[in-house]
């Protein structure tokens, strides 16, 4: 079946469907294979909640004329968004990196969407699935479209920037994540780095932060760059002043407090300045902006119980954000510090060397007590006032006696370890 007779049927569609379970009326219903489901099996499920079309790849699953038979559902899914970012044709600026895409992303939402109209992949829809949904959501009369591309393997930035052709991009920042897909951190480098590629070759344009060395090392001499950073050379100037707890910078003579902490948020919110001062969106909208942004989902929030100070950064974990929150948790003021650190993840061989370095590092830096939680750091060699517990379940009997009053607490593990379960003792 041609892309372009699915495309005419997706038009006349309220919108895109993969889930039975939420369908909306009249919509164009893709049955993907997952490792436990079929979409296949679902049709008449889907017709029944309201499917106006149905994507097979299983004769099987024909079930009427609104059935439509392709070799394979998922790379119609991908042709078919492709197509449709070429007959949109608006700016796209797509972003990826090892910590902060979401945020950032977010971030970038809010300084555009004061000036213009702009819609943004919701949630954290960033691979070879997400991306393709994000896109079909876009339409022409939009003037930006924010598309983040996440990857725990070599070539998959490549294969979504061939889906989402973006015109813009940037990357967050090169880190020790999935090191299991990538192997090393150069693996990382090069596998980010393919966005950066994409552009060079398309003649596209990247924001890149000058005071990232290995930003600057990777875009190399190309030209067609958009630069930040704290030198009054950058296109866009700005200056970090404290993350005491929340991020404070200076930019255009403004003063720009977020509602974000940790140092590592600065990156972050600078491109999304950075890209509003490129696009003409004024300060006052910028700092009114980022001002106005709140984190959810266990990203890198405050939380006050009594005289509890919790830092709660449960969403996810890996050796580089680990890391960026222990360093931000150092120099803030506080009398007392209390840490709770869950497993990373994701990190194949490198596992036991990278959870002894972290804890190194929490002896050499912090006098203060470590609960450690988690088969991999039980299996790391501490001493002083850091204890392990091998799960969760093992450290609530802890949690029940302990007092935290006037104390500054941070949590953080990798998403599976979900220590936003220890709230509620606290
Ligand atoms: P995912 O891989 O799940 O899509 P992400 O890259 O979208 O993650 P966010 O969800 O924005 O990242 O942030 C997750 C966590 O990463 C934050 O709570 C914070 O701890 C950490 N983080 C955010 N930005 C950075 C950064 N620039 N450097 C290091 N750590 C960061
Ligand atoms: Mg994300």
């Amino acid at each position: 079946m041609e892309i372009d007779i699915i495309y005419q049927k997706f038009k006349t569609c309220s919108t895109i469907s993969t889930d039975t379970r939420k369908l909306q009326q009249d919509c164009l219903y893709f049955a993907l294979k997952g490792d436990n489901f079929d979409g296949n099996k679902f049709v008449d499920q889907a017709f029944a909640g309201g499917a106006k079309y149905c994507i097979v790849d299983d004769v099987d699953a024909l079930k009427s004329d609104n059935c439509i038979l392709v070799d394979d559902v998922l790379t119609t899914l991908q042709e078919l968004a492709r197509h449709h970012r070429e007959v949109i044709n608006i700016p796209i600026i797509a972003l990826t990196g090892s910590n902060g895409k979401t945020t950032t992303k977010e971030l970038i939402y809010t300084v555009l969407n004061t000036t213009y109209n702009v819609k943004a992949t919701i949630g954290n829809l960033n691979n070879h699935i997400g991306v393709p949904l994000t896109l079909l959501r876009f339409s022409e009369d939009m003037d930006f479209g924010i598309v983040e591309m996440g990857a725990n393997h070599q070539k998959e930035i490549a294969f979504l920037c061939g889906i989402a052709l973006p015109d813009y991009g940037l990357i967050t920042n090169f880190g020790k994540a999935h090191l299991e897909g990538f192997g090393s951190i150069e693996g990382v480098i090069k596998a980010k780095s393919e966005l950066y590629d994409y552009i060079k070759l398309n003649q596209k344009t990247a924001f890149i932060n000058e005071d990232d060395e290995k930003q600057v090392k990777q875009i190399g001499d190309y030209s067609k760059i958009i630069t930040f950073g704290n030198s009054l050379e950058n296109d866009c100037t700005l200056t970090f002043e404290s993350a005491n707890p929340n991020v404070t910078l200076l930019y255009d003579g403004s003063k720009i407090e977020s509602q974000l902490i940790g140092d590592y948020n600065y990156g972050n919110i600078a491109v999304a300045v950075t890209i509003g001062k490129h696009f003409n969106v004024t300060t006052e909208n910028i700092k009114k902006a980022i001002e106005g942004y709140q984190p959810d989902n266990n990203r890198s929030e405050i939380i006050k119980k009594g005289t509890t100070k919790i830092i709660l950064d449960a969403y996810n974990a890996n050796p580089t954000s680990m890391l960026a929150a222990l360093k931000n948790l150092k120099q803030l003021d506080a009398d007392k510090k209390y840490l709770f650190l869950g497993d990373m993840f994701e990190l194949g061989a490198d596992a036991d060397k990278e959870h002894q370095s972290i804890v190194n590092f929490i002896e050499d830096n912090f006098k203060t007590n470590t609960v450690l939680i988690g088969k991999n750091f039980y299996k790391t060699k501490t001493k002083g006032a850091t204890i392990k517990f091998p799960s969760f379940e093992d450290l609530k009997p802890t949690l029940k006696d302990l007092n935290l009053n006037n104390t500054t607490v941070l949590i953080k593990g990798s998403r599976g370890m979900a220590l936003e379960r220890i709230l509620e003792y606290l």
